[in-house]
Order: structure tokens, then sequence, then C-alpha cells
């Protein structure tokens, strides 16, 4: 047997240090050597579980009083084991690794390893399905319900998903007795030692199936669709996703059946662009409209409405038109369109409108003078409308 590393020295710690300072030395170290963190690493794996051993022996004031009597000689007789399988310092020190409970600095990188650690008397759980759903601003802006189509692994109906023939075909596993699991118990000088390993011939189920269903040949479900209704609240954009709880893959001998992910996606609209909840409409006047005033008719997300031009109005200017936007996903209250005037110079004249438009072009009001300004020259409505975009 290799020699043992000093525990104090594995976790990093001083002799003197306290049972708090040990137990943050040791949570840095399990997050660092997470199986979770280090799939398939051996070397990750053996630190994960010396650095348990070292924490189970300081972190409890009568074996780590020993210990520092009488070295790793003094915890022998102790009921101290080392650990042979990682799953066994997850049950021990579930106050480090949270088992479940909120709050734990663990819960993000624990949490599939809390799901593989629950025994059930069903198969895993099955997949998560992730699907992409588009949508046109007009149903962004209203909401709406799709019905969407998806190819996934169901329950099997002949067998309702145990893979069992009939309901007698099932029997209890004869290597582990129903147990799921194989304990092999070994003595040593340094005491005992208990292996526990899932059981091969269930899959830790503790039964077997012993005449498999003859539709699903045992696996306890079927490849099939599903039409499955989606409810999009108004006001989502691209890459929000909506979860739809047990709609994913079934498991396989009756598991639970994993999510459908809906991942949100934005078509492209013909006339209108999204910022935020803002929408912008780039829109074309003449320069009559523009100079003169008037009232015209614009597209919204739901259907035509007015909007007032008023004399004077130059190219580049954004009009507001309040609450004619996308609702907001999750407050009250809705953005707004906001439409950008260009006006139109025209590019096919008949002689009549060339004398007519050459006559006004001497007229002095017509040209622009020094120091006049464009909407977009103008300093500050820049600023403005840039805040308005950002
Ligand atoms: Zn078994
Ligand atoms: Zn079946």
């Amino acid at each position: 047997m290799a020699s043992k590393r000093d525990y104090y020295q594995v976790l990093g710690v001083d002799r003197r240090a306290t049972q708090e300072d040990v137990k943050k030395a040791y949570r840095k170290l399990a997050l660092q050597y997470h199986p979770d963190r280090n799939p398939e690493n051996k070397e990750a794996e053996e630190n994960f579980k010396e650095a348990a051993e070292a924490y189970e022996v300081l972190s409890d004031p009568e074996k780590r009083r020993r210990y520092d009597q009488f070295g790793h000689e003094g915890i022998r007789g102790t009921d101290f084991h080392p650990f042979t399988d990682v799953n066994d310092i997850f049950s021990t020190f579930s106050d480090i690794f949270g088992a479940g409970f909120g709050g734990s600095i663990f819960d993000d990188v624990l949490r599939s390893q809390g799901r593989q650690r629950q025994r059930s008397t069903t198969g895993p759980a099955g997949s998560d399905l992730r699907i992409r759903l588009k949508l046109s601003l007009e149903e962004i802006a209203t909401g709406v319900e799709k019905k969407i189509k998806v190819k996934k692994w169901k329950t099997c109906e002949t067998c309702s998903g145990s893979g069992a023939r009939s309901s007698s075909s099932k029997i209890t596993c004869p290597v582990c007795n129903g147990t799921g699991e194989l304990r092999q118990v070994s003595r040593s000088v340094f005491g005992q030692f208990i292996n526990i390993t899932t059981c091969n011939n269930c899959g830790g189920q503790g039964r077997i199936i012993k005449d498999p269903c003859l539709t699903c040949h045992g696996d306890g479900r079927t490849q099939g669709e599903s039409t499955i209704k989606v409810p999009i609240p108004a006001g989502v954009s691209e890459g929000n996703y909506i979860p739809i709880r047990g709609e994913g893959n079934a498991g396989p001998k009756g598991g639970p059946a994993g999510d459908l992910i809906v991942v949100i996606e934005e078509e492209a609209h013909e006339v209108f662009s999204r910022n935020g909840d803002d929408i912008i409409l780039d829109l074309l006047v003449s320069f009559p409209e523009a100079s003169l005033g008037s009232d015209i008719e614009v597209p919204t997300l739901n259907g035509r409405a007015r909007l007032k031009i008023e004399p004077g109005t130059q190219s580049g200017m954004i009009l507001r038109m309040r609450d004619k936007g996308i609702p907001h996903l999750n407050s009250y209250g809705r953005g707004d369109q906001l439409v950008r005037v260009n006006v139109w110079v025209p590019t096919k004249l008949n002689a009549e409108e060339r004398s007519i438009l050459k006559e006004l072009s001497n007229r002095e009001n017509i040209n622009p003078k020094e120091g006049d300004k464009s909407a977009n020259s103008d300093k500050s409505f820049f600023e403005r409308m840039k805040r308005a975009f950002s």
C-alpha cells in the first residue's frame, strides 16, 4: 500500500486550522476535482477521494485528535474507512454537497450527480429535446399558441414502459437479490473495507425482465411523434427558450421523460426591424409632404395607423408612435414604433415637372443656407436618437 500523504498537507491547511478553515479548504478542492468537472480523469478522481478522506478525519474532532497524536495509525480501529466509490463521498458529506438543498455553491455542478444518485425502480430519465421555433414579429407582438410536431421516444403502449411482456415476467434479480447493488467486504490490517458497486445484471434496478415486451424488445419505449401545444407569451425575443416539462424523450424502461426545450427564432420582417421592444420603420415621404406637412397612413404591427408629419420635417428625423411596439416580456407596458423619415428624391421627371422644379430651385427658401441643419447634422438631436437606439 502506498504511503499516505499528510491530511493537513492534502487540504493545504495549517495544523492549527479551525473547523471552518478545514471545511473551506475541502470545499475548494472538492469543487476543483469534482468528477462532473473532470470526466474520465483518474487522477482527479484520486485527488477527489484523497481530499474526502482527509476531510473525514480532520472534520471530526475525535478522529483529528487521534490523527494529531498518532498519525495515520491513530485512526485505525475507529469507524473510519477510505472511500472507494465517489458516490459514497456525496452521501457522507451531504452537508457540503447540498444534497438537493438550495443555496449550496455546489448546486450547479452537482445537479446531474444528484440525479444519478437517486436509486429508482425505473430506468434512467430520457434526454431533453431541443427544437427551434420561428416566429414573425406580429406573432411576437401578440403572443401566440403554436402546435409543433416532434419526433421522439415515447412510452411503449404495449407494456406501459415496463419492457416486460406481462406483469409476471419481471423477476427479482438473482445476482443482487433485488437490492440493485453489490457489496464486497474485505478485511485488512487497516480495518474493514466495504466496496459497493451497482449490480450489472439489473443496472441497479433490482429486477430483471425475463420475457421482454414484443413491441419494444424490453426497452419500454418506441419511436413516435407527438403534437405539442406551445404557448408563447408576447414579447419573447431571439434566443429565449421555453422549457416544456416531460415532453422530451421518454426514458428507457419506464424512466421519466426529459423536457422539450423550445428555442425562439425571430423571422426577419419585410418592413420593420426590432430594437429591444421598439419597432423601427423606415418611411419615405415626398419633398412636398415633408415641407408642407401631412397626415399619412403607416403600417404598424397590428394594422395601419395615422401619423402626422409636421411642416418642415427634415430627412432623418425620427417620429415616435407611443405604445405601438412590442409588449415587455416581464413587465407592464410596451415599446414604441419609431418612424425614421427619409425624404424621397424623385428620379423620373417629365418636362412639366422638371420646369416646375427648375422654377422652384431659384427661390430663396428652397435652398439650404449656411448654418441650416438637417436632422442628421443636429448634434443634440443625433445624441437623443443614439440613446433611443442603444
Ligand atoms: Zn441486480
Ligand atoms: Zn413494450
